[in-house]
């Protein structure tokens, strides 16, 4: 078909720099293993961080939700899709995470748009870490609010955005609690402080510290002891939950606004059943089973310090996030091809989802690895790296 010759031309110039990456298709189940290519490989690229995907009581749940309630909802939740499971899910979300309300997106990237772009005006001003999620940027670029970003995690640049933005109506200060692609967690503390001082509203978005930081997986909140202190708190239930969706957690106010005004939640259908349902019981597992984000730790150090044996560059990570960070897109994706040989699916990450120059394979142990599969990794990453000159 004419008239995409553009993109094909941008397509042929990727392949040209040895960046372009078709899907991976995956042909079994998201555990410590899968299928790939018909072979059996060790899955270090999900966000499965608990292993929750298959989870026998989620997969019990979900199927029991779809005998009685049935497999979508129809409607968007303000007109016909709001079921009682919804709503009974989301007065367990905020007691979970110790605040008034909760409100579920359909995923943590449109909770992230959602509210950025439905509650600050042309009188505001939105300041966000320059590492921030694309959802929070996205989310930045639909508000009116004027906009301000500080070098990542550099307070004394935030201070100067808070000094310098002075007199506006609200000003919100947003912030990754841990960052994607390297693993480091957002100073907190300091933020809370800062925004205290200067009158600002904090958001976190705890995409990938939910079931991962704090007591039973609450979050980065619950991990630095800032209860009632961070006034918004985004996060995820498709990563360590398992399932699929977002949510924002906060005061009673901001729910019953953004039930009124966030797009995302007024335009698009609501969860089927199986999703709130595996959601729910997901929490009750964090709750009943804290064993597993003890195994996800133990399973980080063990490989975090296999990798630094190596002599791998990681980076600041202090999460189960562990780039390996190698430089050069191509040979990012090679270093990955290589590992894949190797029997390890572990992704390549390139521009424009990293800066340019700093490509890197990215690592995320789960809960459910044995030690067995992450000594069989380690080997693997030693022989690739050594293949390929990176150590
Ligand atoms: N925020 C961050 C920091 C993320 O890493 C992600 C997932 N890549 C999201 C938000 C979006 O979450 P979801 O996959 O639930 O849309």
């Amino acid at each position: 078909m004419k008239g995409f010759e553009h993109l094909k031309q941008e397509i042929q110039e990727w392949k040209e720099k040895g960046v372009y990456r078709p899907l991976t298709e995956l042909e079994s189940d998201q555990g410590s293993k899968v299928v790939i290519d018909g072979r059996e490989v060790i899955q270090l690229s999900s966000n499965n961080y608990l292993g929750l995907t298959t989870h026998p009581r989620l997969k019990k749940a979900a199927l029991a939700a779809i005998e009685k309630y049935g497999a979508g909802t129809g409607s968007v939740r303000t007109i016909a899709g709001t079921f009682s499971m919804h709503e009974r899910f989301e007065e367990k979300l905020a007691k979970f995470k110790h605040t008034e309300a909760a409100l579920v997106f359909q995923s943590g990237f449109t909770s992230n748009v959602g509210v950025i772009a439905s509650i600050l005006g042309k009188e505001d001003v939105v300041i966000s870490d320059a590492l921030n999620h694309a959802s929070i940027i996205d989310g930045i670029r639909l508000t009116k609010a004027q906009r301000r970003i500080y070098n990542h995690c550099d307070m004394d640049d935030l201070e100067k955005a808070l000094k310098e933005t002075e007199g506006a109506r609200t000003r919100l200060v947003v912030t990754d609690g841990v960052f994607s692609m390297d693993g480091d967690v957002a100073p907190l503390p300091d933020i809370v402080e800062l925004c205290e001082k200067y009158g600002a509203l904090v958001m976190v978005d705890d995409a990938h510290a939910s079931g991962v930081m704090g007591k039973n997986g609450r979050g980065t909140v619950d991990h630095f002891d800032l209860h009632g202190r961070v006034h918004i708190q985004v996060g995820t239930l498709s990563k360590a939950i398992g399932v699929l969706g977002g949510y924002v957690a906060g005061p009673k106010v901001l729910r019953d606004y953004l039930i009124h005004r966030a797009r995302p939640f007024l335009f698009s259908t609501s969860h089927p059943p199986a999703v709130t349902a595996a959601c729910d019981e997901a929490i009750q597992v964090l709750l009943e089973e804290p064993e597993l984000i003890d195994r996800l730790w133990e399973n980080t150090r063990f490989f975090k310090e296999g990798l630094h044996n190596l002599g791998f560059n990681t980076g600041k990570s202090e999460t189960p996030i562990t780039p390996v960070l190698v430089g050069e897109g191509a040979l990012a994706m090679k270093f990955s091809d290589e590992l894949l040989q190797e029997g390890v699916y572990a992704q390549g990450i390139v521009f424009p989802t990293v800066p340019k120059g700093e490509a890197r394979v990215r690592t995320i142990v789960t809960a459910a690895h044995s030690r067995e599969e992450l000594e069989q990794a380690l080997e693997a990453f030693g022989r690739a790296g050594q293949k390929l000159g990176i150590i």
